[in-house]
């Protein structure tokens, strides 16, 4: 198993334990069925992934001969990578708000959004045709800032352990949130991200960093955490809830 792989099956044990040792919100009683969906649909991503990813790795070794990223000159170092993942999370943020403003992406996207009870297991819930766009754009992206493969494992390595406790139910010490909230995507953030309510969806797109919201000014906090609600509307119901549901659901 490769190092992102390994490190990201290691955080979703640890994380998936402690949100059930420790949940911020009451866990409910279908948890083990509401994570084989998730993960069902994860699942299903990760084939499509692995049946395209020689294609996708050969595709990128010939733009990089063909043109010269932005990065490229510079010699595989620390400084480089850091770089690196300051600008590829820069086009993470803008990503994940095109596909909130775009009424086509959104189509795909919400399905991120309708889990009535986000845990660690939504941050793997994307619909397949979503997973498509941004696996080729990201590698445009990659080609454009002269990076490789082993930066894309590398930035996994950083950004999965991220979005899975992000996403977590875990009640986390609230101090410790705020603090490190100044540069990281906290769960308080992104819970509100997946706020029922309309102007708090749009808001909090950061992926690693959350100085990209403070920044672009789509940053959104609230004092009342726990009255939060997750999911949009009729989405919510338990037919959308598994993963032919979930499949369906950008052509409703
Ligand atoms: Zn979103
Ligand atoms: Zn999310």
């Amino acid at each position: 198993m490769s190092r992102d792989s390994t490190i990201a099956l290691i955080s979703f044990i640890l994380i998936f334990t402690l949100e059930y040792l420790f949940p911020f919100f009451k866990n409910p009683g279908y948890r083990i069925k509401h994570s084989l969906n998730n993960l069902g649909i994860a699942a299903i991503n990760r084939m499509i992934i692995l049946a395209g990813i020689t294609y996708f790795a050969l595709w990128l070794k010939w733009f990089s001969k063909e043109f010269a990223g932005i990065l490229s000159s510079m010699n595989h170092n620390v400084f480089k990578i850091l770089i690196g993942i300051i600008l590829f999370d820069l086009w993470m943020y803008f990503w994940h708000r095109l596909n909130h403003e775009v009424y086509f992406l959104w189509r795909f996207h919400r399905m991120h959004h309708t889990d009535p009870n986000m845990d660690s297991t939504t941050a793997v819930r994307f619909h397949p045709l979503e997973i498509i766009f941004s696996y080729c754009l990201n590698l445009i992206v990659l080609g454009l800032l002269g990076l490789d493969f082993t930066f894309l494992a590398i930035y996994n390595t950083v950004m999965v352990p991220v979005i899975l406790f992000h996403h977590s139910n875990i009640a986390f010490s609230e101090k410790m949130d705020n603090l490190l909230n100044y540069f990281f995507v906290m769960p308080r953030m992104h819970r509100i991200h997946h706020s029922e309510i309309w102007g708090e969806t749009n808001s909090n797109y950061g992926t690693i960093f959350s100085f990209w919201d403070r920044l672009f000014k789509s940053f959104v906090t609230r004092p009342d955490i726990k009255s939060v609600t997750y999911g949009i509307g009729t989405f919510k119901k338990a037919k959308w809830q598994h993963v032919g549901g979930m499949l369906l659901l950008p052509f409703k």
